[in-house]
């Protein structure tokens, strides 16, 4: 519900159309809901790059009527909406991250975390580098601007194997775009090309659709992709194979819109798998199944029609208000989802609802769902959650709270139950989850679930870890 939690970043890059700027625009838009926070665009015209980022969803940074589309307009151009995970959310923050080095200018725009990102800065900054923003991102630069690594036969491949952690990113050059995903192939990234062959890459395939572009292939773990004047080349910068994959399972359960293909397969048709999983693993004597909208919508429909219960909506989700985490801070999210989410007192009035969501963080504010369903009649309440229970922080991209904070942590199940003050609780198992992927278990990452981290993480790298630099920065300044 609102105490959802929140994903770091979207992209969007195109080449060699003339009016890459207006669609990286709107693929930004239909990414917007995985990031909020800032939203930007860097765009060449095979001589310079031009930036503009601002605070805000891309429909107020980019508003009608500012020229600002206009002024950027060029032939090849990358765009990034951000929610911060690593460094505050703060305009010097903002992506993509525009620099001048010895061999000219680029922009790096960036879907993940680095886990070794302090340990990188630390060693930059006790040889003198300046760092501008308090974000993960900028280290990527500075690793590519240093000598020794320019003097490598392919210097980005080479920066590339120093990055431990999750990461897609995206290079804009003067005259090419460069991008890349980590081994481990944890964010979802893939390629597309419009009807005049102009290719595109973008976080999700909704990317694809905004812009009427065909989805072509996922970039693969380990691969640079180089989007030019010749087309499309690729090359690997880890042996293709030698990596098993960890895509991030809850981009399939949450994340992702439903209309996107991530990790090979269709959001939509994996949320209403698990629904139907679901149902079979805990039934429910009830009514009606209501889903907890957007992300529990796919869920709840494959319940209802495994358990042959009507789907009612039950919970409306207002559109204007935008997603909660909007605002990052937890009483402001509060206030959100009040606004967020409304009960339709007629469709759940003396009825025993089955309540299906696709996860729970806190849960406070499911709570306060369901107190406002018990007092809109309801008479019996079922909560049915479409994953396993969450107990451990996410190090790659997803701002989770402390492992204290988490509901589940240090509570069991009837704990649980009690603290949602709900009739009966059933969670999805971890077996069943993962039955419901296309691949392979081995090929997901479930961090979240068991606590095994296949990226070994030495501290806590979260938001917070590079919020030390940033209160560095203004102790200085004080
Ligand atoms: S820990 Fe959870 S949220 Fe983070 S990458 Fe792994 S599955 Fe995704």
């Amino acid at each position: 519900m609102n105490d959802e939690p929140r994903e770091s970043c979207g992209l969007f890059g195109i080449f060699g159309d003339p009016e890459a700027v207006q669609k990286t625009y709107f693929g930004l838009y239909s990414l917007q809901h995985r990031g909020q926070e800032s939203a930007g665009i860097a765009s060449s015209n095979g001589e310079f790059i031009q930036c503009y980022s601002g605070m805000g969803t891309v429909g107020r940074v980019f508003r009608s009527g500012s020229g600002l589309l206009e002024n950027l307009a060029n032939p090849m151009a990358i765009g990034h909406v951000r929610y911060s995970t690593a460094g505050s959310s703060i305009p010097i923050n903002n992506q993509p991250l525009l620099s001048e080095y010895s061999h000219g200018q680029v922009a790096v725009a960036h879907n993940g975390n680095l886990v070794n990102a302090a340990l990188l800065r630390d060693e930059y900054e006790a040889y003198g580098s300046i760092f501008k923003s308090t974000s993960d991102t900028e280290i990527i630069i500075h690793l590519l601007a240093k000598p020794t690594h320019l003097a490598n036969f392919d210097p980005l491949a080479h920066v590339l194997n120093h990055l431990q952690g999750a990461y897609c990113l995206l290079f804009l050059f003067a005259d090419r775009i460069e991008a890349a995903r980590d081994p481990y192939g944890i964010r979802p990234l893939c390629i597309g090309r419009t009807e005049k062959g102009a290719y595109i890459v973008a976080s999700e395939t909704c990317g694809l659709d905004a812009v009427a572009a065909e989805f072509v292939r996922e970039v693969e773990p380990g691969e640079i992709v180089t989007l030019d004047k010749n087309g499309l080349s690729s090359r690997f910068f880890v042996s293709p194979g030698s990596v098993t994959p960890a895509h991030c399972i809850f981009e399939h359960i949450y994340f992702a819109k439903q209309n996107s293909t991530i990790f090979g397969e269709n959001v939509h048709e994996f949320r209403k798998k698990l629904g139907r999983r679901l149902a079979i693993e805990h039934p429910a004597d009830a009514d009606t199944v209501i889903p907890v909208p957007d992300s529990g919508t796919s869920a709840a429909i494959g319940y209802a029609q495994q358990s042959k219960l009507p789907f009612e909506m039950g919970l409306v989700r207002s559109h204007y208000v935008g997603r909660t985490f909007i605002s990052p801070d937890q009483k402001l999210r509060e206030l959100d989802v009040k606004l967020k989410l409304a009960v339709v007192k007629e469709a759940v009035r003396g009825k025993r609802i089955v309540v299906v969501d696709d996860s729970i963080v806190r849960g406070t504010t499911t709570r306060g769902k369901i107190r406002e369903l018990r007092a809109a009649g309801a008479k019996e309440i079922h909560m049915r959650v479409s994953c396993p229970p969450l107990r451990f922080p996410c190090f790659y991209g997803v701002d989770f709270p402390t492992k204290e904070e988490l509901l589940a942590n240090n509570r069991n199940l009837e704990q649980i139950r009690e603290f949602l003050e709900v009739d009966s609780i059933g969670y999805m198992s971890l077996d069943g989850l993962l039955s419901c992927a296309a691949m392979l278990k081995d090929n997901y990452c479930t961090a979240c679930w068991t606590g095994e981290y296949r990226i070994p993480v030495d501290v806590a790298v979260n938001k917070f870890t590079m919020e030390h630099y940033q209160t560095r920065m203004f102790d200085d300044i004080e």
